[in-house]
C-alpha cells in the first residue's frame, strides 16, 4: 500500500523543517536538495518553485511562513512575479547583501544565481539593525529561521545568522546558489557569434563549473569592500589613525549573563567620564566601545595608538600603519588581554567569564585592524556593451560603501542599496533608455552615504524596492542622463 495524504503532508513538513532548521550553510544546501529530491521539485525552474514548494509543503506549521511571503511577493512593483521575465542575473558574494538582493531580484521574476566563494558562515560579528530592517526581515519570515530574533529590545544580529536565514529565503524563492565557486572576472560575448551564441560570461574558479556557461544581463558585485568587478573606481574617507578590535567571548545564556547591560555605541564626546575612568584604571584609552549580547559577547572598539604601545599589544611604532599592525609587530597575548580587560571594564566586571569564542581558524575570536581609511565606490551601476550585447553592472553592500563598524551601518545601508538596485534591474527590464536608468540610479546613490536611522520614511510597511517609498526628499534626476555617458561603455571606449 502506497503511503496516506497524511503521512505524504507529515514527510513533506519534516523535510521542510529539517531545512529551516539547519544550523551551517553547507548543512541548509544539503536539507534544502535532500528536500527538493524527495518532494520531486525542481530547483532549477525559478518560475515555478515557490508555488510548487508551497504546494507540496503544507501543513500549518509552515502557513504563518507562506502567508509573510506571499504578502510581499504580491506587492504591486513585482508585478506577479514577471517585472523582470526572462533577465538573468549573476550575483558575486553571499553576504547579507549579495542574498538580500537576491531575494528582491528573484521576487522580480529574474533568474537569479548567487556564487560565493566560501562554504561557510563563521562570522560571529553582529551588526546593527535600523527598526526598518527588523521589519523588512520579520516580512521574510526571520523568527520562523531564528526564533531569537530581535527579541525584546534586541536590534542586532550576528552575520552568520542573517547570511543564514537569508540564504534559505533566498532558495525557497528559487534562486540558484553555487558555494566554492570564485568569481575571478567578466568575459566578453565573442565577435560574430549566431543569435543564441554565447553573451556575457564569467570566469570562474574552478573553471569548469558548470556556471561558466551561464549568460547574464545584470551582474551585481556583493563581494564585499575589494569588490573584484572592474570599472568602478574608488573615493577614499581618510580620517586621523583610527584602530578597530573586535572579540567575541562565549555566551552561556546564564541568568548572571543576561543581566548585563550591553553598551550601544559610547561615543567619547557623549560619555567622557566612562572613558577617562577606563584609562585611569586600565591604561586602556578607546574612543568608543560597542557590546552586543547575541550568539557570543560581542565587542567592537577603536583603540588608541599609544595605549596599545604602552600594553605591549604593539611592540615597535611605525608609521606605516600597515607595518604596525602586522602580525609580527603584534603580541597577541597582550591583544587578548587587551581587548577583555576593556569588556570587563565596560560590562562593569559583571560577565562571569570571559571565555574567547573560537573563530573559524580555531583560534581565540579576536581582530585587530586598520580603520583609518573608509571606501566607496565613486559610483553605483555602468553599463557595458560588446558585440550587441548589453549588461548592466552593479555593486552593493560593502563594495558599493564601506560601514564603520561600530555604527554597523553595513547592513541598513546594505539593504536600501539592495532595493534601489533591484528597481534600477525593473527599469532595465522594462525598457527604460541606459543613460535614463544610470542618471536615476546615480541619483539614489548619493542619498545613501547621509542616510539614518531618522531620516528615512518611517512608514516601514509602504516601503517596496520603489526609492520614493523610503526617502522622503527623494530626487531622483538630481544626476542628468549627460552627466553618466561615461558610465556606458561600448565596445569602442572600453
Ligand atoms: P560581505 O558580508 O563581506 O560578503 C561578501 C561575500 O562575498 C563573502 O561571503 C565573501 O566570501 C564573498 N566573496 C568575496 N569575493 C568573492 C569572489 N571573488 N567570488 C565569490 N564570492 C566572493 N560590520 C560591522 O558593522 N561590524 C563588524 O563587527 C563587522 N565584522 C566583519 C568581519 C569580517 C571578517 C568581515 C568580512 C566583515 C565585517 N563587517 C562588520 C562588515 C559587514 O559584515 C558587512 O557590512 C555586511 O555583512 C554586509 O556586507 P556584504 O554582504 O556587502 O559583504
Amino acid at each position: 500500500m502506497g503511503e496516506t495524504e497524511d503521512e505524504r503532508t507529515a514527510q513533506a513538513s519534516q523535510l521542510f523543517e529539517n531545512f529551516v532548521q539547519a544550523s551551517t550553510c553547507k548543512g541548509t544546501l544539503q536539507a534544502f536538495s535532500i528536500l527538493c529530491r524527495q518532494l520531486e521539485l525542481d530547483p532549477l525552474d525559478h518560475s515555478n518553485f515557490f508555488s510548487s514548494l508551497k504546494a507540496a509543503v503544507s501543513s500549518w506549521k509552515v502557513k504563518a511562513l507562506w502567508t509573510k511571503l506571499d504578502k510581499r511577493a504580491q506587492q504591486k512593483v513585482y508585478n506577479q512575479n514577471k517585472a523582470c521575465q526572462g533577465t538573468r542575473c549573476l550575483i558575486i558574494g553571499g553576504g547579507p547583501c549579495g542574498l538580500r538582493t537576491a531575494i528582491e531580484l528573484a521576487l522580480l521574476g529574474c533568474k537569479v544565481v548567487v556564487i560565493e566563494k566560501r562554504d561557510t558562515f563563521s562570522r560571529n560579528n553582529v551588526l546593527h539593525l535600523w527598526p526598518y530592517t527588523i521589519h523588512d526581515l520579520r516580512a521574510l519570515g526571520a523568527k520562523k529561521f531564528y526564533g531569537k530574533f530581535c527579541a525584546g529590545a534586541i536590534d542586532h544580529i550576528s552575520i552568520r545568522q542573517l547570511q543564514l536565514m537569508l540564504l534559505k529565503v533566498s532558495l525557497i524563492l528559487g534562486v540558484e546558489i553555487h558555494v566554492n565557486v570564485e568569481f575571478v572576472q567578466l568575459l566578453e560575448p565573442p565577435e560574430q557569434q549566431t543569435e543564441d551564441g554565447p553573451g556575457w560570461r564569467a570566469e570562474l574558479r574552478p573553471s569548469n563549473h558548470p556556471i561558466s556557461d551561464f549568460d547574464f544581463d545584470v551582474v551585481i558585485g556583493a563581494d564585499g569592500r575589494r569588490s573584484t568587478l572592474d570599472g568602478f573606481s574608488r573615493k577614499e574617507f581618510r580620517g586621523k589613525l583610527a584602530i578597530a578590535i573586535t572579540a567575541n567571548f562565549v555566551n552561556r545564556n546564564t541568568t548572571a549573563e543576561a543581566k548585563v547591560e550591553e553598551i550601544s555605541g559610547v561615543a567619547f564626546i557623549f560619555n567622557q567620564k566612562f572613558f577617562l575612568e577606563l584609562k585611569e584604571d586600565t591604561g586602556i584609552d578607546l574612543e568608543n566601545i560597542v557590546y552586543y549580547k547575541d550568539n557570543t559577547h560581542y565587542f567592537v572598539m577603536t583603540a588608541k595608538k599609544q595605549s596599545l604601545l604602552d600594553k605591549g599589544v604593539i611592540i615597535n611604532d611605525y608609521i606605516e600603519t600597515e607595518r604596525l599592525l602586522n602580525s609580527d609587530n603584534v603580541n597577541q597575548e597582550a591583544l587578548l588581554s587587551y581587548a577583555r580587560e576593556a569588556a570587563d571594564f565596560g560590562t562593569n566586571y559583571q560577565l562571569p567569564s570571559l571565555d574567547y569564542a573560537i573563530n573559524h581558524y580555531g583560534e581565540p575570536d579576536v581582530t585587530m585592524f586598520d580603520f583609518t581609511c573608509m571606501y566607496a565606490s565613486e559610483n553605483a551601476a555602468l553599463i557595458r556593451e560588446k558585440h550587441g550585447h548589453e549588461l548592466l553592472v552593479a555593486l552593493v553592500g560593502d563594495s558599493l560603501l564601506e560601514p564603520f563598524w561600530p555604527m554597523g551601518t553595513g547592513c541598513a545601508r546594505g539593504f536600501l542599496a539592495a532595493f534601489d538596485t533591484a528597481w534600477m534591474v525593473r527599469g532595465w527590464a522594462q525598457g527604460k533608455s541606459s543613460l535614463e536608468i544610470l542618471a536615476e540610479r546615480e541619483s539614489i546613490y548619493r542619498l545613501l552615504p547621509q542616510t539614518t536611522p531618522e531620516n528615512i520614511s518611517k512608514n516601514f510597511e509602504q516601503y517596496t524596492i520603489d526609492p520614493a517609498t523610503r526617502y522622503p526628499n527623494l530626487n531622483s534626476s538630481c544626476v542628468r542622463p549627460h552627466q553618466v555617458r561615461h558610465l556606458f561603455i561600448d565596445g569602442h571606449s572600453g
